[in-house]
């Protein structure tokens, strides 16, 4: 056992003895870098942090804390956006040092511990021509990903990462191991399935894989002033788009400081197939980089890391729209831009195809439609506190421009505490159901801090 509480701290160290992971104070040296999620902005303190190696680790961190009285929050790769995976003065589950990743070539199938990236099954896979559907960010967790949802470049194709979620070990609120499966817990698993982190920490998942290495993707620029003909044509486009094609589009400013619309295009079908698809693409507008050409899943993925730095400070709201309608893209174009800095940029998510196709009440996740779910990423350097009220008023302000059009709810993972309406809207008809799950699996509503919390 090592550990690195404070010798001042004698109320944990009955938790560091049954711990063979470590655990952090504040009055540690290490703690503050242990403590840092990718959000610089989150300043948020917890009591302690527990960073386990075992199954057996959360166990009994689990039991301890609660037969202590205190609070917790679960902690992955540490991208939620507000902070909720570091509860101010709680105990922070932390399992980024749990990442292994083991992958069956003849099941098609992957057991990923629950600290994994997407870049690390990603990287596992890939050794056997395989994937599955992932975000876009390699950093970012396999399990906050999944339990939110998860949309991807490879959604058309093969659906949410939590629609290929086979099945999960979970600690439950009691300090229980629970399999969740097709054959136990059944209900759970579809809990799991986007209906954020409310019952309980997972310990690993089981994917479901696709035969897949390369894809042709990359990025498409045009000029800003064309941007209301492109998204238009862009629009009609994905109405008939194969579910091979999922288009990401949204703009950015380039290292010369020109904002500029972009369509960032993923076929996963033949390559050859795929030029002629995305042919059109090319026509909608003067093209000022065309970057599309074949490139493993690994290097796309990893090629858009750099756009996200961890440390940075990050604001988000999200909407998510019934298509480009004129007025969204009005919207859009007259309230959104210019961007607020450099590092600013709107995303948005095509959700299409296979994920369209499965029913509202199949899985926790219940926005089953066509839909584009637009993210407005405020990021600045943090310099000055003027900085960091432009930036979130910028955020909020082309929110509520876009929300006249956009669905009532949203997306789980990108809501803050303030929006827990839109989270319950968001659930809309499994929502009765999420709350039956919860007052079976954490009655007392131990894990309240987290992604698309139902209040029992
Ligand atoms: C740079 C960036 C890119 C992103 N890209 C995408 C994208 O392409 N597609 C998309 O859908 N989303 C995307 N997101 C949103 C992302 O999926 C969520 O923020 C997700 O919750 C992050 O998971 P994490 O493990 O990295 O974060 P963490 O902060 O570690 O965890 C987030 C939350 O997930 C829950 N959680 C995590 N692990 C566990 C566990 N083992 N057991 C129980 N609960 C757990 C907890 O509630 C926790 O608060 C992105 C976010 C960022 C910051």
């Amino acid at each position: 056992m090592t550990t690195t509480y404070g010798q001042s701290n004698t109320l944990f160290k009955d938790l560091a003895a049954l711990l063979t992971g470590q655990l952090f104070l504040p009055e540690d040296a290490a703690y503050e870098s242990v403590r840092q999620l990718w959000n610089g902005k989150v300043k948020t303190r917890p009591a302690a942090i527990v960073r386990c190696l075992s199954v057996q680790d959360v166990i009994h961190t689990i039991r301890w804390i609660r037969a202590h009285g205190l609070s917790l929050s679960v902690r992955g790769a540490g991208h939620e956006i507000f902070g909720r995976s570091l509860r101010e003065n709680g105990v922070v589950i932390d399992l980024s040092q749990m990442r292994a990743v083991t992958v069956d070539p003849v099941a098609r199938t992957a057991q990923v511990q629950s600290g994994a990236t997407i870049g690390d099954l990603i990287e596992a896979a890939q050794k056997y021509g395989l994937a599955t559907a992932t975000g876009t960010i390699s950093s970012v967790g396999m399990t906050g990903l999944t339990l939110g949802g998860g949309y991807g470049p490879l959604i058309g194709a093969y659906g949410l990462a939590a629609d290929n979620l086979l099945s999960a070990q979970v600690v439950t609120a009691n300090g229980q191991l629970v399999t969740a499966s097709a054959e136990e817990h059944p209900d759970l698993l579809w809990g799991l399935r986007g209906g954020g982190g409310n019952f309980g920490v997972v310990v690993s998942l089981e994917y479901r894989l696709h035969p897949l290495t390369t894809v042709l993707s990359g990025m498409l620029l045009y000029p800003l002033d064309q941007a209301r003909t492109v998204l238009h044509r862009f629009n009609e486009f994905i109405a008939t788009a194969p579910d091979e094609l999922t288009i990401a589009s949204g703009f950015l400013q380039t290292p010369d400081g020109a904002t500029v619309l972009f369509l960032s295009p993923t076929y996963c079908g033949a390559i050859k197939a795929g030029e002629q698809i995305i042919a059109p693409l090319r026509t909608f507008g003067t093209l000022l980089i065309d970057q599309v050409q074949p490139v493993t899943y690994n290097d796309l993925i990893r090629g858009l890391d750099a756009f996200t730095p961890k440390g940075r400070h990050y604001y988000l709201q999200t909407q998510s729209l019934d298509g480009f309608q004129t007025k969204a893209i009005e919207a859009l174009i007259e309230q959104g831009l210019p961007l607020p800095s450099p590092f600013s940029m709107i995303n948005i998510h095509n959700f299409h195809g296979t994920a369209s196709r499965v029913g509202v009440s199949e899985t926790a996740f219940a926005l089953r439609q066509d839909h584009l779910m637009v993210e407005l990423i405020a990021a600045w350097e943090p310099q000055s506190p003027d900085d960091e009220q432009r930036h979130i008023q910028w955020a909020q302000h082309i929110s509520q421009a876009l929300a006249p059009y956009a669905f009532k709810g949203g997306y789980i993972s990108l809501l803050d505490e303030q929006e827990q309406e839109r989270v319950r809207l968001t659930f809309g008809s499994n929502y009765e159901r999420l709350l039956d799950l919860k007052q079976t699996y954490d009655p007392d509503d131990v894990f309240r801090s987290t992604i698309g919390h139902v209040a029992p």
